[in-house]
């Protein structure tokens, strides 16, 4: 075999290897094979699903891939439209959401809410995620243990919805997705790009509780948010 043909077939191996390794992280147990023609121009409604966001809640609601399970009252996967074009992700489960297995229920999710009405969008409308699903004990912040144990879930939903735009809340989120150790102040304010999606930044709804002075700058950034929303529809 001449030599580049070899490279050629030892770089496959390579991508075979890593593919496989990222599906068994993902805690998939069977690899689908996907012949890839040609360019898809099929929309969104016609592309055939990386798999389902029910299936994948199932295969994934037993996690125990990070020592967060020991602690956790309940897995919190994510809620709302499996088709939402607007996806909002927060950082990990508290005290209410670990209670009740939905994300942002207590006073954080309530604001939420408000936050999202304002720009005339429901939480039925949106799906809301965070970066780990299992609440950290006493909420302290996410180690980089538990995220990158994680982070694959949330990209494999990310994955599946396939949403417009995703508006990070607070600096984890942000600073995670967007791999950086930017300062949210930094970070806010500017359409990013998350493979392809777009990708705005915006304060916790918990530190606007806290912090007066977060409410009006996050008012520009829900603003700019459903401005490019509507953009893209
Ligand atoms: N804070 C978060 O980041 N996520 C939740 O689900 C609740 C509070
Ligand atoms: Fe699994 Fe994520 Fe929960 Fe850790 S936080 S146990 S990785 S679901």
């Amino acid at each position: 075999m001449a030599n580049d043909e070899y490279e050629k077939m030892l770089e496959a191996f390579a991508l075979a290897k890593n593919f496989l390794r990222q599906q068994v992280e993902l805690g998939f147990d069977e690899v689908y094979a996907q012949v890839k023609t040609k360019k898809s121009t099929a929309k969104k409604e016609d592309r055939p699903a990386v798999t389902n966001l029910s299936d994948f809640y199932h295969q994934i609601k037993n996690c125990k891939k990070c020592h967060l399970y020991r602690t956790r009252t309940n897995f919190v996967f994510g809620a709302g439209n499996p088709e939402a074009n607007l996806m909002l992700i927060g950082e990990a489960p508290g005290r209410e959401e670990d209670l009740q297995g939905e994300p942002f229920v207590g006073a954080a999710g309530k604001l939420l809410d408000k936050m999202l009405a304002a720009i005339k969008f429901s939480r039925e409308e949106v799906f809301i995620a965070n970066i780990l699903k299992c609440r950290p004990p006493e909420n302290r912040d996410p180690q980089i243990d538990e995220i990158e144990a994680c982070k694959p879930y949330l990209l494999q939903q990310i994955k599946i919805i396939q949403p417009k735009i995703i508006c990070a809340l607070g600096r984890i989120s942000a600073q995670v997705l967007l791999q950086t150790k930017s300062a949210l102040g930094q970070l806010r304010g500017k359409i990013h790009d998350f493979n392809g999606i777009e990708f705005l930044v915006t304060y916790h709804p918990a530190a606007l509780l806290r912090y007066q002075q977060y409410k009006r700058p996050a008012w520009e950034d829900l603003k700019l948010l459903r401005k490019e929303f509507d953009k893209l529809r």
